[in-house]
């Protein structure tokens, strides 16, 4: 049995000598185990983030343990009754060729022998990447009909679904990818309404020109650059799922703004206005009861006379008040 374990973590990009490459012999199994060949293993940009040492949403793969990874195997040798030779087992299989599982072990899914879609479909559109754009698009940022939904990464694996739901849904959709080669692969191939190459030097002006009512609802797969863009063109109202952040996943550093524990932390974030609050007399009536009541403590900083007004405002800047800072103008 061969196994990539993890040697060192790898700076930048992934090198083969961040691995041991490891041959041990297949071992016996026990009561309950199965043993699975691997056939297929899905390559996941997650797969880098499992190998830095940060926080995140799965304890980092350890230095020697076998590269974590989803994957797709096939069940030769059996000692339990609920695997037969045979099925198909789809799971976290690792960087290997065999797998011993216990019959017991949480998530896996067994699958019939022949599932009629091509195995490798079954760790891309029909698996877990086309399961990402679907929950992303019908419950994290549903897009109604007739809406601009752009998504980033677009001729990737969840991308590609992404935009593809986008149309099924009746949005309009426009993918941004690297490459006209990709970009004409979104417009001729898959049906985006737009394509925008993120490569080119004119590619803000080519968003722009994409989105021309703005866009409500983006589909973010890449981070950085591209978002900051795909931001600025958002309409009020507008959506955001915040599905990874490719574009920092081999950066040695932490990046400068904190997105990456949105998507580790599952957080939401809604900008608001109070001026779109539509229940105000109710908000004061209670705040005003509770202030009697001397639950709320109510607390003031008065300056004096307005031609202090420019220096009065600026202690909002230097801290120099507590609670609300007003100006009295005139005895009451
Ligand atoms: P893809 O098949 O989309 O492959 C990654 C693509 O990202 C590349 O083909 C490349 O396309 C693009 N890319 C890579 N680096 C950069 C960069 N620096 N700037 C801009 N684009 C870049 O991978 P997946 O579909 O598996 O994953 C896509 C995203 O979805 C990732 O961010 C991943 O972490 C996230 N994801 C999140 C999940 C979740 O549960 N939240 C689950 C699965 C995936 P191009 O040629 O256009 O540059």
């Amino acid at each position: 049995n061969r196994q990539l374990r993890l040697k060192t973590r790898p700076e930048g990009l992934v090198r083969r000598e961040d691995f041991d490459l490891v041959e041990q012999p297949v071992p016996a199994l026990k009561d309950g185990e199965v043993l699975v060949r691997v056939l297929y293993i899905s390559m996941d940009p997650t797969n880098r983030v499992w190998m830095r040492d940060i926080p995140q949403y799965l304890p980092p793969v350890a230095i020697g343990e076998v590269m974590r990874a989803l994957g797709l195997g096939r069940v030769v040798q059996s000692r339990s009754a609920q695997y037969h030779e045979g099925d198909l087992v789809q799971g976290v299989t690792g960087w290997q060729d065999y797998l011993v599982l216990h019959e017991n072990a949480n998530g896996y899914v067994r699958l019939p022998a022949d599932p009629g879609i091509p195995l490798p479909t079954l760790l891309g559109a029909a698996g877990m990447n086309g399961v990402t754009a679907y929950y992303g698009l019908t419950e994290i940022a549903p897009v109604q009909p007739g809406e601009t939904l752009v998504v980033s990464a677009a001729a990737g694996s969840v991308g590609s679904v992404a935009g593809q739901i986008g149309k099924i849904m009746g949005a309009r959709v426009v993918g941004i990818a690297g490459g006209a080669d990709k970009c004409r692969y979104l417009t001729d191939e898959l049906g985006f309404d737009a394509a925008v190459d993120y490569k080119a030097a004119d590619f803000k002006q080519q968003l722009k020109a994409a989105t021309p009512d703005g866009v409500h609802v983006n589909f973010e797969n890449v981070g950085g650059e591209v978002m900051r863009a795909v931001l600025s063109r958002m309409v009020i109202g507008g959506r955001v799922a915040l599905c990874g952040l490719i574009s920092s996943y081999n950066s040695t550093e932490r990046p400068s703004d904190d997105f990456g524990v949105f998507v580790m932390k599952r957080l939401s974030m809604r900008g608001f206005l109070v001026l779109d609050y539509t229940k105000t007399r109710e908000a004061v009536q209670a705040l005003g009861g509770w202030i009697r009541e001397g639950k709320l403590k109510a607390e003031e900083t008065v300056a004096e006379g307005l031609e202090n007004a420019p220096e009065v405002l600026n202690r909002l800047f230097d801290g120099s008040h507590r609670g609300k800072l007003v100006l009295r103008v005139a005895a009451q």
